[in-house]
């Protein structure tokens, strides 16, 4: 009952983009996500909303400083929590068509929500069941990681001879 082909760890697009090709490939497949909502860090915390919230800066930005002699724009308004409110229903709206409703249309993957962790090579623990698998494809991308990797690239940038 509790056996899978695979199982995918995570929720966001590596995992979507894993479970619709084991999907393809008729693979019985778990993908369980704990954390972020299902869409993980881009759609829910990252690329949309952050760009969501530079486009209405830019906007604001370029109606008082485009510098274009000859038009004057006046911002009338300027309601933040609107804004705000904007990007939270085109978050929802994209987590939803996007990645709610792709999961559902997975007939080979069944998704749940829990923190795993594994307890043997084989076996993962999530929210007090066990799981087994052949196969894992751990997509839980975590802020830790990014830490050494910034620092690193950051090094990197410093070293590089100015031309
Ligand atoms: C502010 C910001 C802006 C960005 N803008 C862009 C952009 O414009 N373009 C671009 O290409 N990229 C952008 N990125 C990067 C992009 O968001 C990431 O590269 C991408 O989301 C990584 O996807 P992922 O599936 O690997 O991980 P995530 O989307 O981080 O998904 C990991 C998932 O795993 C879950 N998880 C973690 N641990 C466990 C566990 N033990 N058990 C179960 N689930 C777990 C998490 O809750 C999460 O849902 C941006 C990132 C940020 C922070």
């Amino acid at each position: 009952m509790n056996e899978f082909g695979l199982i995918i760890i995570g929720g966001g697009a590596g995992a979507f983009a894993a479970a619709i090709k084991a999907n393809q490939l008729e693979a019985k497949t778990l993908l369980v996500n704990k954390g972020l909502p299902l869409g993980g860090t881009c759609v829910n915390v990252g690329c949309v909303p952050s760009k969501t919230l530079l486009w209405a800066g830019e906007v604001m930005h370029q109606a008082k400083s485009h510098g274009i002699p000859g038009i004057d724009i006046e911002v009338k308004n300027f309601d933040f929590a609107k804004v705000v409110q904007h990007e939270l229903d085109l978050v929802a709206k994209l987590r939803a068509g996007k990645y709610e409703k792709v999961l559902n249309g997975l007939e080979n993957v069944t998704h749940i929500e829990g923190k795993a962790s594994f307890v043997s090579p084989n076996e993962i623990e999530a929210s007090g069941q066990k799981y087994q698998a052949k196969k894992f494809i751990i997509a839980a991308v975590q802020q830790q990681l990014y830490h050494p990797l910034r620092y690193y690239l950051l090094q990197v940038k410093h070293q590089i001879p100015k031309c």
